[in-house]
């Protein structure tokens, strides 16, 4: 059911699909004291037609009734050959070659999510000389803004349009565009283990950086900075901030409070509790994600810690795309089941933490603090954590996986 009828959060993505086809401007998204957008109906301009209704892709009966099998055409791992996208990309780079692969052929638009400082929004590019602008991902909701009206016109017009966004946006451009010609439209999505609120990170900007954050120029959540004798680091998701006029500040995973909690499930969307599209059904043409597990069923594509991606081609034209974005990539195809194995979105959606209301309740009140919270909630890596990571880690893993086999010794990595 739709929030629009229910008013229960749980059923809004925030897709904005039911305020982009409102002909009469009656509804607008409005952030609620979680700092998650919701739609707002004006009931004076609303004529009560139904259209915001019947496009909420949440609408339609369950998505996913009882077991689904995953049964993708072609699962690919791999990850671009230029070494710098691979630094300009959060896995393995598999969305640049798509890109690149997009751009060759004329008239054509890419749209994707763009980091505005500490903001996130979706833009349209028409030159592939942009692409920097939406590559890495930004761990928070895009604001999809009117892009849904904007694709409908493109196509509409002949051009060929790439969507790339969460599966809940791919859910409801596609609920949109139902009456269109979708030959010309290619969607993919990242598999998304849910959003958190944006309020953790602004406190976290105030509560870190303090004067400084009104100097930030943005923030990478996974940076591949150099780290331990590795030219690139993937596995350690370094989250970097940049100013403009001092040097930047860094974190990896394990010391970082952000992802400790929001992993733990602390502060969520809502909806993502209940999506609809945690699922081996897929929604979107590809499905690109990182390469999680990569150490342990394909070690030879672990790429000495620069980063690969999991790509999942669901239709025959998401198939078509991969053959023509090949070119790019190194890499090669998978067992299906292995790359579901590891990444649980593809499976089911995320168990909602017993705490998260009392989380919220903490974040939200101006008394607490970046400090207090982070005494309060993060759990600080235990030492057998650190040695597994910093000692033992997946990095040093391959390598005597790679040394063993030079001498024609089998050694499976745990
Ligand atoms: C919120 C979120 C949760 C994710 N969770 C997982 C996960 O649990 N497991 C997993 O394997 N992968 C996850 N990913 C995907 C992964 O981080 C990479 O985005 C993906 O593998 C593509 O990487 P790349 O190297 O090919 O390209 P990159 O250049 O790193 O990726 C760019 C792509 O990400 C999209 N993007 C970036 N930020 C956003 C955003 N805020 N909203 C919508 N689209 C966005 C861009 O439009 C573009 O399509 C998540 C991504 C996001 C944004």
């Amino acid at each position: 059911m739709t929030y629009l009828i229910t008013n229960n959060k749980a059923d809004c993505t925030a897709c904005g699909a039911c305020a982009q086809i409102c002909g009469h401007q009656a509804i607008s998204m409005e952030y609620d004291n979680e700092a998650f957008a919701y739609p707002v109906i004006d009931k004076d301009k609303c004529i009560d037609c139904g259209a915001c209704v019947k496009v909420c892709p949440l609408n339609e009966e369950d998505r996913h009734p009882g077991e689904i099998e995953f049964k993708p055409l072609r699962v690919f791992g791999g990850s671009h050959k230029d070494d710098e996208v691979l630094i300009n990309s959060t896995s393995g780079g598999a969305f640049t070659a798509f890109c690149q692969a997009w751009s060759e052929q004329g008239d054509y638009v890419i749209y994707g999510a763009f980091a505005d400082g500490l903001d996130v929004r979706h833009v349209r590019l028409t030159s592939i000389d942009d692409l920097k602008k939406i590559c890495k991902s930004k761990y928070r909701q895009s604001e999809i803004g009117t892009c849904f009206k904007s694709v409908r016109q493109d196509l509409v017009k002949g051009r060929k349009v790439l969507f790339s966004g969460t599966p809940c946006h791919i859910g409801g451009l596609i609920s949109f565009l139902k009456n269109i010609d979708r030959s010309n439209l290619l969607t993919i999505e990242v598999i998304c283990e849910g959003v958190p609120s944006p309020l953790f990170i602004e406190k976290m900007s105030k509560g870190i950086f303090g004067e400084s954050a009104s100097d930030l120029e943005g923030l990478d959540y996974r940076c591949k900075k150099k780290s331990f004798g590795s030219p690139i680091s993937w596995d350690f998701q370094m989250m970097q901030a940049s100013f403009r006029s001092r040097p930047s500040w860094t974190r990896d995973r394990w010391f970082n409070p952000f992802w400790n909690v929001w992993l733990k499930h602390l502060m969520s969307r809502p909806s993502c509790y209940d999506c609809r599209y945690a699922c081996p059904k897929r929604v979107a043409d590809v499905t690109l994600g990182d390469l999680w597990g990569v150490h342990l069923y394909c070690p030879d594509l672990y790429n000495m810690n620069k980063g690969a991606s999991l790509v999942i081609c669901n239709s025959e034209k998401g198939a078509e795309w991969l053959e023509k974005a090949m070119p790019a990539l190194n890499g090669h195809d998978l067992n299906p089941q292995d790359a579901l194995r590891y990444q649980g979105p593809l499976r089911k959606k995320v168990q909602k933490n017993p705490n998260r209301e009392a989380f919220m309740a903490d974040l939200m009140n101006e008394d607490s603090t970046y400090d207090k919270l982070v005494e309060k909630w993060y759990d600080k890596p235990s030492l057998k954590l650190i040695i597994s990571k910093y000692v033992w880690g997946n990095r040093n893993k391959v390598w005597l996986w790679n040394f063993l086999r030079h001498f024609k010794i089998n050694y499976r990595i745990r």
